[in-house]
């Protein structure tokens, strides 16, 4: 699923990821826990395309078996529409949008009629038990019904993999456990991958494997 060897990342003269790398198997669920300031985000845009790591000659990034940090900005942008998604600790959603149009949102973008798009977010809201807040602006919900619409945003365009930073650390604890179990229970319903950046301990130990990065490094 992901095989990444040789990630650095310095911003200015600070070194915040040395020489890491990381694997991740088909519908694997990998916690990322560490200090803050460690460089968990930073990996996890990495990991997600969203930032480069340093260019170096051994650095490699196979995602899919694609190697991303090979691929064109262009090309990078349709690959991550299509096969990543995002979930992060402030939801995101549009506020003037309902909760169907935001969900919609990464497929429209994509190309996927109006009709499709709206078929798969309705059968995503019947997943995550918010059937009844299809035509509800965000404002009009619960923040762990915004970020189970910013879940189900996320896996619209049927994703392989779902990269999320923080996704609990702005919930209730008993939005946040509703939330965990949502997890679980996606990647058996879409086989899907998973790779949470957490401080939540009930999260990160219920991931199949949990990993410490301290100052850019495994520890
Ligand atoms: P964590 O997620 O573990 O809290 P981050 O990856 O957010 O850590 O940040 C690691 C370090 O990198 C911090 O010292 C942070 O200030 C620095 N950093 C992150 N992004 C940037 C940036 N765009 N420019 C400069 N420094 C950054």
């Amino acid at each position: 699923m992901i095989q990444a060897k040789h990630i650095s990342k310095t911003y200015g003269t600070t070194n915040v990821l040395k020489d890491v790398s990381f694997s991740l198997a088909p519908t694997e669920i990998v916690s990322i826990i560490g200090p803050s300031g460690a460089g968990k985000t930073t990996l996890l845009h990495i990991l997600g395309t969203l930032e480069h790591a340093d260019v170096q000659s051994q650095t490699e990034l196979i995602i899919n078996g694609k190697a991303v940090n090979r691929l064109s900005d262009k090309a990078l942008s349709a690959f991550r529409n299509e096969s990543l998604g995002f979930v992060f600790q402030f939801h995101q959603l549009l506020p003037e949008f309902t909760a169907m149009e935001n969900i919609c949102m990464p497929a429209f973008i994509r190309g996927t009629s109006k009709r499709e798009a709206e078929k798969k977010a309705m059968e995503l809201l019947d997943f995550f038990e918010l059937t009844n807040r299809a035509k509800h602006k965000p404002s009009e919900l619960s923040g762990g019904e915004q970020q189970r619409i910013s879940v189900a945003r996320a896996l619209i365009n049927k994703p392989s993999l779902l990269l999320a930073d923080e996704p609990s650390g702005n919930l209730d604890s008993v939005s946040a456990d509703k939330l965990h179990d949502m997890f679980f229970r996606l990647r058996d319903t879409f086989s899907i991958s998973m790779i949470l950046v957490t401080h939540n301990k009930s999260l990160a130990t219920r991931a199949d494997r949990m990993l410490n990065l301290v100052d850019g490094q495994w520890n």
